[in-house]
């Protein structure tokens, strides 16, 4: 730290993203990107944008906002195009939340809210789930709070009904709602049409998981004009350009693309499934997961231990040391090829246990 860094972010705990590691190949199954390759449109699309580089990017993503809209059943003013969804959360914390309206959201949910918080100096609540790692709904009923809630959630993704976050939403009138849909993709309900009837809803997704774009950075927000709008005005005061055309053009291309992500989606399910049989035909307890990844734990090996027996076999993995999660482990749902190989790596992790 130096001695120049302002006083409000001295203790300030960034948020620790998941290992890249670039020293030995791996596989990568720790931090919930897509086995499969960006659509060929996207990719295409993408150089082509290349080209025209020299100027700078649409800052109202028009086109990429309109197809957003058609797509979803909502008006364009309905839509904000961001750098990875991280943006509009952040944007979310920024705009509807301050010292005096704090925020609330799960004690095991996305790392980042609390950093969102403290980055805003916004006063924040974490609600227990319960032993099962569920969200009780009625910890959040007319709470008087902005609400941060990942569906699915993460790191457990256990997903809510519509009809949970309905209720949420709707005893809330007087704060918004974030509702994180990150992974709602891969089996959830989505609450979008929900933002139609309610105007303090706001559901944010991303290119990052279903549509294999999470090195390119997209995300969007959708919620009722005047939220949007709102986010517009941080985005506008800190970076109109937020979206660069690579991105935006590639976007535009995996969402022409759509059969292309329903059939990946289809995949990661397949592959989610026969992934958690064989884990619970081991031993593990698993999480019902609607998510791009399983949460899953075993009682004759600590969480830590087997997330550094699997690297040591070349397997990444998700491990957090916070006690109430650290029997467990995350583990992103890959290629079929690569499930097997996590299965075989850890029969013979637990072989070696006897
Ligand atoms: N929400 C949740 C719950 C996530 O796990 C992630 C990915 N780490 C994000 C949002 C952000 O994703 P991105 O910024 O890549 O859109």
């Amino acid at each position: 730290m130096s001695r120049f860094l302002s006083e409000k972010y001295k203790g300030l705990t960034p948020y620790t993203p998941g290992e890249q590691p670039k020293e030995r190949k791996y596989i990568k199954l720790n931090t919930n990107e897509s086995p499969f390759p960006p659509s060929k449109k996207a990719v295409e699309y993408a150089a082509r944008a290349a080209e025209s580089a020299e100027l700078y990017s649409d800052p109202e993503a028009k086109r990429l906002v309109a197809k957003l809209s058609e797509l979803y059943d909502v008006s364009p003013e309905c839509v904000i195009c961001v750098n990875g969804s991280d943006e509009v959360l952040n944007f979310a914390f920024m705009a509807f939340c301050d010292r005096d309206n704090g925020a609330i959201f799960p004690n095991i949910t996305y790392g980042f809210y609390s950093v969102f918080a403290s980055l805003n100096g916004v006063p924040y609540t974490e609600i227990p789930l319960d032993d099962q790692f569920n969200i009780n709904v009625e910890d959040y009923v007319g709470k008087n709070k902005t609400i941060f809630i990942a569906n699915p959630n993460a790191p457990t993704g256990i997903a809510l009904s519509l009809d949970e976050i309905e209720r949420i939403v709707k005893s809330n009138p007087d704060n918004v709602v974030v509702i994180d849909e990150a992974y709602v993709d891969f089996g959830a309900e989505s609450a979008v049409w929900l933002t139609k009837k309610y105007d303090n809803l706001l559901v944010t997704q991303t290119f990052s998981k279903s549509r294999s774009m999470a090195g390119a950075r997209l995300g969007f927000g959708i919620g009722s004009p005047a939220l949007i709008a709102d986010l517009n005005m941080i985005r506008y005061s800190t970076n109109p350009y937020n979206v660069n055309s690579m991105t935006m053009a590639a976007g535009l291309g995996v969402l022409e693309d759509e059969e292309y992500t329903r059939e990946n989606c289809k995949r990661i399910m397949e592959n989610r499934e026969y992934a958690a049989g064989e884990l619970k035909s081991l031993g593990f307890s698993l999480t019902d997961s609607k998510a791009n990844f399983l949460f899953a734990k075993h009682e004759k090996i600590g969480g830590g231990e087997l997330y550094s027996k699997l690297r040591e076999r070349g397997i990444l993995v998700r491990h957090w040391q916070k006690p109430i999660i650290s029997d467990y482990n995350r583990i992103t749902v890959g290629s079929l090829g690569q499930m097997q190989a996590l299965i075989a790596a850890v029969k013979d992790i637990l072989e070696e246990k006897k």
